[in-house]
């Protein structure tokens, strides 16, 4: 029987190319999210609407052992304290955070009485290091690696891991999206800073979002069955500097 997983976000940059390796690996893969894609099993939904998170993972769970969740879905958004009104703020944390919150507590009934379960948050670089320019996106970054330490913590008599993922750039439509809107205010040119973001890697390059996937896949799998509340940094040496 194939395992099933649920993944936010899923139609895009690194949850795309997870969709991918996942289906590529026999597993049948629910997407939430509100733009459709072809691969996977789309559900329309945006995921800072608890409820219907709820509803959308009740119905799955109706007709499936859910085995894996990946918390995914997320939004990039630039500016210091200042520059953050409460609206942009509450955004990036209802996007960011609430949407975990949403997928996680809908999963759990499921996992809990299967005694069995992998959910994955995907965080950032951002929870272990600030960057400058970036209070609301580190912020929601810090709260999904709490997240994940307080769902393993208590759930882990269940049976149920729970690790974020920390990776740290990666190319992707959000990253290209944060280089516009940077070139647009600043006036720089979009070939210098990219070759610029290359270079504050230790491993001078950007990540892609298929290796990023492919961690993923090991902490869903019973290979990584002794990892729960774990922070798994994947930045090409960002944050060993
Ligand atoms: P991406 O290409 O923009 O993909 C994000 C996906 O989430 C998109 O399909 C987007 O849908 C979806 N989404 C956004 N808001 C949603 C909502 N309210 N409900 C449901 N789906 C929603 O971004 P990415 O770079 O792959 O990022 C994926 C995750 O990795 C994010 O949590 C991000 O913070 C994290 N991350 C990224 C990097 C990086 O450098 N790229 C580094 C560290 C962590 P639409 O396209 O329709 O909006």
């Amino acid at each position: 029987m194939k395992k099933v997983c649920v993944i936010t976000g899923g139609s895009s940059g690194i949850g795309l190319s997870i969709v991918k390796l996942f289906v590529e690996h026999n597993y049948q893969v629910f997407n939430l999210d509100l733009s459709p894609c072809a691969i996977g099993e789309f559900r329309q939904c945006d995921v800072t609407n608890v409820e219907q998170v709820s509803e959308i993972i009740a119905n799955i769970a109706q007709q499936h052992t859910i085995d894996v969740l990946i918390s995914n879905a997320g939004i990039h958004f630039s500016a210091t304290i200042e520059n953050t009104s409460e609206a942009e703020l509450d955004n990036v944390f209802n996007i960011n955070v609430k949407g975990a919150y949403a997928a996680i507590k809908a999963v759990l009934p499921s996992m809990k009485a299967n005694k069995n379960g992998a959910i994955i948050l995907m965080s950032s670089d951002q929870a272990l290091v600030a960057k400058h320019n970036s209070f609301a996106y580190n912020l929601s970054k810090s709260a999904l690696a709490s997240i994940a330490k307080t769902t393993a913590l208590d759930y882990a008599a269940f049976n149920i891991r729970a690790n974020a993922v920390c990776p740290g750039t990666i190319e992707t439509p959000l990253y290209h999206q944060a280089i516009d809107n940077y070139c647009q205010k600043s006036g720089a040119d979009k070939n210098a800073v990219h070759e610029e973001e290359a270079k504050l890697q230790p491993l001078q390059r950007l990540g892609q979002p298929e290796e990023v996937a492919e961690l993923v896949l090991f902490l869903a799998s019973d290979n990584a069955k002794f990892i729960t509340g774990s922070l798994q940094v994947i930045d090409g040496g960002y944050t060993a500097q």
